[in-house]
């Protein structure tokens, strides 16, 4: 074995450094994915030592975890569970909360007990994509065997929760486990064993992928022109912002993918994990030409509809069809993947999550030549998983111009800066056309991604908003801004092609005889600021 040590201190800072070596590699886990742990010996406020699992808390994400990011329960209080037959996903929950070590801790990820069950002092858990690969066909359990060895566990599908980790808990004497359509599990008596054990099956996993995956005949890569991509990303953008603004990200890594003539299969021929359903929806959308957009996201909704009303009964008391089933994600031939969410980081986490698990289905279509996935039980299931949908009720309201995209031309007074500052506070996205100066550059500093700052016209203002964040819904014009009418009829054809309301604020008469239905057209008293606060309040 390679001879490495993980560096720490203490039991848990190694457990740390352990955890964040695994979170790096997106090929294991991703946002929020997967998840690990330590028994570690721990005196409490009397004195008395425990032994007190240490597992990753809820909301935390390996790539970026602190110490504070686990939450200690009493082990000793969790083995007699394993007395139990039954446990509800509610019943556990209750249970662990009462186990908890401090009350004001994370709560405990929904894979404690798959931990906790296991005598190995150090557990590590992930979604390896190459793993995945191995167990998304109809024979997995063969080919999990025969690439990885016969001490490998094999679990068939179970969801996560008191079941799985009784199942795992039977395995423990093999060297490690392979979660059907999920992921693996290892563990050691040391961190550098449970670490090492993951790499070596990832790797071997990775290797019998790249070495026998059947090479394709280069597909050809029609890809389409800036025109057509403006067209296309404007038109999807306003089909998917009916309900609510979106901001779009095109990931045109994928373009190999987008036209490939399996993409159906590889859109909607399941997840690699069943974690991703979360993350982007069961399906992705498949777009060919501008022409079908509308049809397409219409028939995915009707999908999903039909989907949703066949396994009703199956819902969870109290809860209701998700408010938005629009896709998320989806492959647009000849370009790549695109993501939607009301925001830039969002869209773009959408479209990374995507390129891994569609990657993950044509690797299995190229090796194997089928998918196997969840059946549409199991994955009505997970879509509707009250552990998760309660994460949804934590997040904060959405603000009132999240998913807008906003030019504002010129930023030379403090109206104006302050103007900025509110549109990015309530939300939006900005393309901010003319220089920077010390109160841009800080909010620009703030704000990250969601601040654009461009030099030129209004032209090049307009194609960095598409660029950037798929479209535009409205242009701010500032004192010392100029405008042409050429401009203002550019900046109406994309509200048209949106088939959006968009709006001009504006603290000169910029036309009289200008006429636009698509346009809400503010003249406001010399500062642009009384239109805005007709627009979006105060
Ligand atoms: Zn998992």
């Amino acid at each position: 074995m390679v001879n490495l040590q993980i560096k720490g201190q203490d039991e848990l800072s190694k457990l740390v450094e352990r955890s964040r070596m695994l979170g790096k590699d997106p090929n294991l886990v991703l946002y929020g994915g997967g998840n690990t742990s330590s028994k570690i010996e721990e005196v409490d406020h009397l004195g008395n030592r425990n032994i007190v699992l240490r597992i990753k808390g809820s909301g935390t994400d390996l790539k970026t975890i602190g110490e504070d990011g686990f939450s200690g329960v009493y082990l000793e209080e969790i083995l007699p569970l394993l007395d139990k037959d039954k446990m509800t996903d509610e019943e556990m929950v209750d249970y662990l909360a009462k186990c908890m070590v401090s009350a004001t801790d994370r709560r405990p990820s929904i894979e404690t007990l798959l931990h906790g069950f296991l005598n190995a002092k150090h557990v590590d858990h992930v979604h390896s994509d190459a793993i995945c690969t191995l167990t998304n066909h109809p024979n997995s359990e063969e080919i999990v065997k025969k690439v990885l060895g016969e001490n490998i566990a094999f679990v068939p599908y179970i969801r996560p929760g008191f079941e799985l980790s009784k199942k795992v808990k039977e395995f423990e004497d093999s060297y490690a486990i392979v979660l059907e359509h999920h992921g693996l599990v290892t563990w050691g008596e040391t961190h550098e064993e449970s670490y090492l054990k993951t790499i070596e099956l990832e790797e071997k996993a990775r290797k019998y992928i790249e070495e026998n995956v059947v090479k394709r005949s280069e597909e050809q890569q029609e890809i389409l022109s800036v025109e057509e991509k403006n067209t296309l990303l404007l038109t999807l953008r306003g089909v998917l912002s009916k309900k609510q603004r979106q901001i779009i990200h095109v990931d045109e890594s994928q373009l190999h993918l987008s036209v490939r003539d399996d993409v159906d299969l590889i859109a909607t021929g399941g997840r690699s994990t069943l974690e991703h359903i979360l993350r982007i929806g069961k399906d992705s959308l498949v777009i060919t030409t501008d022409d079908d957009v509308n049809e397409k996201v219409e028939s995915f909704k009707k999908q999903y509809e039909d989907y949703y009303y066949r396994h009703i009964d199956r819902i969870p008391t109290g809860y209701t069809m998700h408010s938005n089933i629009n896709p998320r994600v989806g492959l647009i031939k000849g370009w790549g993947c695109f993501g939607a969410d009301i925001t830039l980081n969002g869209a773009k986490r959408c479209t990374e999550i995507a390129q891994h698990t569609h990657q993950v289905a044509a690797n299995v279509l190229d090796l194997f030549g089928n998918l196997k996935t969840l059946t549409e039980e199991e994955i009505f299931d997970i879509d509707y998983w009250p552990l998760e949908l309660y994460k949804l009720k934590l997040l904060p309201p959405v603000p009132s111009l999240a998913g807008y995209i906003v030019i504002i031309s010129g930023v030379s007074n403090t109206i104006e800066v302050e103007v900025l500052q509110k549109v990015l506070q309530k939300g939006a996205h900005v393309v901010l056309l003319g220089e920077e100066n010390k109160s841009t550059l800080l909010l620009k500093e703030k704000y990250g991604q969601q601040l654009v700052t461009v030099i030129g016209d209004l032209n090049i203002a307009i194609q960095a908003a598409i660029d950037h964040f798929g479209g535009l819904d409205g242009v701010i014009l500032g004192e010392k801004s100029q405008t042409s009418t050429n401009e203002l009829d550019l900046v109406n054809s994309i509200f048209e092609l949106q088939n959006l309301t968009g709006f001009i604020v504006t603290s000169q008469v910029i036309d009289a005889t200008y006429q636009s239905t698509a346009i809400i057209k503010y003249k406001s008293d010399g500062t642009g600021l009384k239109g805005i606060s007709e627009l979006i309040g105060n």
